[in-house]
């Protein structure tokens, strides 16, 4: 199984098209089933309405999955992951236990005026929290080494540390599990054959990764992975601006229109996605 995962966080666009169509074909290629995951945990960022159009957009673009919910009350009832948080919370606790982790009592505007672009930008790896209810986020003491993975053709391939995961958070500071434990250990749970992802997540792997051996959950690096290409906004002046959220994007019109013209940019991407994936193949990602 190889599955596609949005975050309703905002309406899906261009780009989350784009990685799902080539997750499709990709599957298929592979004789893999597909499976919708929906990583709807941030209570504060997911909207009903976001994950409502999920269950439109995919179908209405040729998206179909053979497991996974099939509405939003079917998510809510079986699949969403407010019902793995025992399973996020017990990962984060072994972490505690054997002293990977540690409390940062940083606020947000201590964050906004420091110079680092990641990471605590205090001394709390140092310090000792007197006060477990002093509200603080979990960080884990990340390390150095190069992280090794699988490829789509089964071949080994590493990542640096990239410094943006510099300690980066496990349990936020409102309690609740950060993205990179939460993927991880859905994708325990799930066992995909592979993760289609884009090159912007490079990072993210390399964290879950991390997390993973710490856990000794070595078969999250015997997943086969791909970290495609991004497309370009095409209202956009800077030519290299990636297509994402936090840049808000655009949301999908469900039009006939739209729909042949996003294919037809699919397939253009597509082209120019296969000649640099054949020149920058021994790195294990396709333009990453
Ligand atoms: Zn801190």
């Amino acid at each position: 199984m190889i599955r596609l995962a949005p975050t309703p966080s905002g309406y899906l666009h261009r780009g989350n098209l784009f990685s799902f169509w080539l997750t499709q074909e990709l599957s298929a290629h592979h004789g893999q089933e597909l499976m919708l995951r929906v990583d709807d945990l941030d209570t504060y960022r997911v909207r009903e309405e976001y994950v409502q159009f999920i269950f439109e957009a995919l179908p209405f673009f040729g998206i179909r999955w053979q497991i996974g919910p099939r509405s939003v009350a079917d998510l809510e009832a079986h699949w969403s992951q407010k019902h793995r948080m025992q399973q996020y919370n017990h990962c984060i606790e072994r972490l505690q236990k054997d002293g990977h982790l540690f409390a940062c009592t940083c606020s947000r505007k201590q964050m906004r005026s420091s110079d680092a672009s990641s990471g605590c930008v205090g001394d709390c790896k140092l310090i000792t929290l007197q006060d477990p209810e002093l509200p603080h986020a979990l960080r884990l003491k990340t390390g150095g080494d190069p992280q090794s993975f699988s490829t789509l053709e089964g071949q080994g391939s590493t990542l640096p540390p990239y410094p943006e995961m510099k300690d980066f958070v496990v349990r936020r500071k409102d309690g609740l599990p950060a993205y990179q434990i939460a993927s991880l250990v859905d994708d325990l749970h799930f066992g995909p054959w592979g993760i289609v992802r884009g090159s912007d997540l490079l990072p993210s792997t390399w964290a879950q990764l991390q997390l993973a051996s710490l856990l000794k959950e070595q078969a999250f690096a015997r997943i086969h992975f791909v970290h495609h290409g991004l497309i370009n906004r095409a209202d956009e002046e800077l030519p290299n601006e990636k297509l994402s959220k936090s840049h808000t994007a655009p949301a999908l019109q469900l039009t006939s229109s739209a729909r042949s013209e996003l294919k037809e940019e699919y397939l253009d991407w597509k082209r120019k996605e296969k000649a640099a994936a054949y020149l920058d193949r021994s790195r294990g990602s396709m333009r990453a």
